[in-house]
Parts: structure tokens; sequence; C-alpha cells
């Protein structure tokens, strides 16, 4: 039998018991003949405990200073994790992400990984032991610091160390059953599927799916890694992330088969929406603004620019961009006011995005009008809308969001029956 990598998440190693339950888990699956490496995240909410911390020393740590401590939250769990298996009669090494061979760029907080060099895992496999490695984390290439790969990295450390290894399959335990058809915190009747392409996967971690990170999936698909996204707290089957939208079996009567229409929902409350009000009407300004933010290292999501009043001469442009980097967006554009010569910023932070994805978007042209229609039911109000080839996102108020999400879910008939509630097994879904 194979390699397996499983990488087990904060609410999954939440306290001792939580552990000792894994420790057990992994045991399992090496009594049935598997080698197995382990990523651990830290346990419960330690990293998010460690950046409030943080905070209260400084306003602004240290990019360095702050990767340093949130590592620590990982080595806790590795450490915790290998003295668990080994009290369970079986030979364990945690190993830091340096350690590891995760070899990365230096952007401290959202590291690249751009290697794995994973020979000590390697060995400690061959040596019959099981390895136990300390997600989100690795080692600069240029500056030999400790860096993080931003949070959720630690599924992006599985599926870069299956990858490497060869796993047959990289499985990600988490608190629910699997990829559902929304967050079940939100819509306890979301259904959990059994497949998902990689290329769908994508767009609704992009969207705010937080069940696997983008950058896990993006790998997997590059590498033809399979993920399994499962419970650890149950041994169902979970979902299955692998192939892709284009492949066409030749199962069906046609000799190929349709896609579901659509796979799920997603919501986002991670974004803000800053609009700059009153832009003169004319070539150049939007690169002027754009060219600010993008040199103040701020990725931005959706834009939106009117059509200018023509009387004024003047439009308004609008875009959404992580909560986290609103300061640094607004004193970019303040700083280009003069020589845009716009009239004001409005910042807002009380925003949500709900995205619908799936394949079946590219060939079922009634898939906007159901959408539209589902929050126009709801009196949900529409302040931006964006799409691609397999999704439609439209942010609202962040009140109207839940009431969003459920209503488009309904809509498109991806509720289960009332008597199969999707589980949320543990967590605080921070
Ligand atoms: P972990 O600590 O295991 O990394 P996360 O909190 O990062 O867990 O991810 C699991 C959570 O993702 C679930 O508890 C759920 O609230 C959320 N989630 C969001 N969208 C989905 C979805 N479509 N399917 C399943 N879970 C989802
Ligand atoms: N502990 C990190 C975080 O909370 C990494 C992870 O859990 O994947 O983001
Ligand atoms: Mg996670």
């Amino acid at each position: 039998m194979g390699l397996v990598v499983q990488k087990y998440g904060g609410s999954s190693v939440a306290d001792a018991d939580g552990v000792k339950r894994v420790a057990r888990r992994i045991v399992e699956t090496k009594r049935a003949g598997h080698d197995v490496v382990v990523v651990v995240s830290a346990m419960g909410d330690t990293t998010d405990d460690l950046l409030e911390l943080a905070e209260k020393v400084s306003p602004m740590p240290p990019a360095r200073e702050l990767d340093m401590l949130l590592t620590s939250g990982e080595r806790i769990s590795m450490a915790l994790l290998a003295m668990a298996i080994a009290n369970l009669g079986h030979e364990a090494r945690s190993f830091t992400g340096s350690q590891a061979g995760v070899i990365t760029d230096s952007a401290h907080g959202r590291a690249r990984i751009i290697d794995v060099t994973p020979g000590r895992i390697a060995d400690a496999v061959a040596a019959g032991q099981i390895a136990i490695v300390a997600g989100f984390q690795g080692v600069s290439v240029e500056t030999k610091d400790i860096t993080t790969l931003g949070r959720g990295g630690s599924d992006t450390t599985a599926v870069a160390l299956a990858a490497a290894l060869g796993a047959e399959v990289c499985e990600i335990y988490t608190d629910v059953d699997g990829v559902y058809t929304a967050d079940p915190r939100i819509v306890p009747t979301a259904r959990r599927l059994e497949t998902v392409t990689y290329e769908e996967m994508m767009e609704l971690a992009a969207c705010g799916a937080k069940v696997l990170v983008l950058r896990c999936v993006e790998y997997g698909r590059r590498s033809g890694t399979p993920i399994r996204v499962r419970s650890s707290f149950t041994s169902l089957p979970g979902t299955l992330v692998t192939g892709s939208i284009d492949d066409h079996r030749t199962d069906g009567e046609d000799g190929t088969v349709e896609h579901a229409i659509i796979s799920g929902v997603a919501h986002d409350r991670s974004e803000a929406k800053l609009t700059v009000v009153g832009v003169p009407d004319r070539p150049g300004t939007a690169a002027a603004i754009f060219e600010a933010v993008a040199a103040a290292g701020v990725n931005i999501d959706m834009i939106v620019q009117n059509v200018s009043a023509a009387a004024t001469a003047r439009t308004d442009v609008s875009f959404t961009l992580p909560k986290t980097d609103g300061a640094t967006a607004v004193s970019a554009i303040t700083a280009v006011r003069e020589s845009v010569g716009f009239d004001s910023i409005v910042y807002d932070d009380q925003i949500g995005k709900a995205s619908l994805v799936g394949a079946g978007m590219r060939s079922n042209p009634g898939v906007s009008a159901t959408f539209f229609k589902a929050l126009a039911d709801a009196g949900v109000n529409i302040e931006m809308i964006s799409t691609s080839e397999i999704r439609i996102s439209v942010v609202t108020s962040a009140g109207d969001l839940d009431t969003a999400v459920r209503a488009v879910h309904t809509a498109f008939g991806l509720d289960a029956a009332p008597d199969e509630v999707a589980v949320v097994h543990g967590g605080t879904g921070r």
C-alpha cells in the first residue's frame, strides 16, 4: 500500500483529547499498511490568539517576527501529536517546515512555496516512522528566515508534500464531512459533494469557502494530486477533489457526461469596498488610481466604473479589496488625489460577497436569470456584480449576505432533505 499524506486542521487538534483522537486515527492508517506523513495545524484558534497577542505589544509588528511567533503554534501541535503517537507504541518524528524541506520566497505572511525537498521526511518514512510536519511554514531560500504561507496555509503544505513525495492521496481532515454545496454553518441544508473538479473547487476557495485554501487546490491541480476532504470526527468518505471541467468521460449516452450545473455557493466576509468619487472621465485616471493601489501591494478583486453623468464628466470607480488592506489602500489613493483630481473616497467594510459556482453555467443560459431572481425575491440589493466562465458573484450589504446565500442555494435546488442536516463537528468557525 502506498503513501498517504494526512492533514489535520486546528479544529481537529483543539485540545489534548483531540490530539489523542487524531493520533489514534493516524496509527490506524499505519496499521492498515500505509506509510503516513502528517501535516498538522496549530491547536484550535491558537493562530488568532497569537495574532491578538502580537497586536497588544505592537500595532505594526515586524513581518519577520510575526512569522517567528505564528509558526510556534504548529510546533506545539506537531510535538504533542508525535508524543501521543509514541504513547500508542508507534515511532513518530516531528519536523518544522524548514526541516521538512519546504522552501519558500521571502514574502513574510504570504510566502509561496518554490520547492519541496523532503529528504528527511522520506528517510523517516523509509525507517518505518510516522513523520509529523508543522503546516503553514517554510524557510526563505534567500534570507534563510522562517516564513508563513498565509492563513489556512497548512492545506498547501500538505498538498505540496503529497506532490513531492508522490503520495497516492492527500487527505484533509477538518470539522465537517467534506465539501458542501455551501458553508454548513450558514446553510444547514447544504449537501455534501461526492466529487468536485479542481477548477470548481478553486473558484469556491477563491470566493471564501475556507474548507480548502486556494493555493492548495492550485497545487493539487498542477501536480495531479487527488485531495480528499473529510472529517476527523467520523469515518464518512468525504469529498474527492479531482478531474477537470474539460474532462469528457465516455460513459454517457452521447459519449460524454454532463457535469452538475451548479457545484455550490460560497460567501466571503473578508472584503471591503472602496469608492473613489468624482473621478475626471478622461483616459489615464483609472490607471493612475490602480497603479497607486498596486504600488502599495494591495490586491483588488471586483472593479466597477459607472458611466459618467454627461453634465459633470465625472464618474465613480469602486473596487473590493481585503479588509486587512483597507487602511493601506485609502492612504495610497489619498496620496494621488491632487494629481488625479477626484473628489473623495468612501470606504465601506460592511459588505459581503456571495458567489455561485458551477461548470454547467457555460452551457446553461438561464443561470444568471435564476440567480438574480432569487436575490430579488429575497429582497437583497446588489451593489456589484462580476462573473467568470464558471462563476457569478455579487456584493451585498454584510447584513444581507446570509439571506442571499440561502436564497440562491434554494433557488438552484441544492437543499438536502430536512432530515439530512449537515453536521459541524467542532471548531469555532473563526
Ligand atoms: P480547519 O481548522 O480544519 O483548517 P477550517 O475552519 O479552515 O478548518 O475549514 C472548515 C470550515 O470551512 C467548516 O467548518 C465550514 O464552516 C467552512 N466552510 C466554508 N465553506 C464550506 C463548504 N462549501 N463546505 C464545507 N465547509 C465549508
Ligand atoms: N494555523 C494557520 C491558520 O490558522 C494555518 C492553518 O491552520 O492552516 O491559518
Ligand atoms: Mg483551514
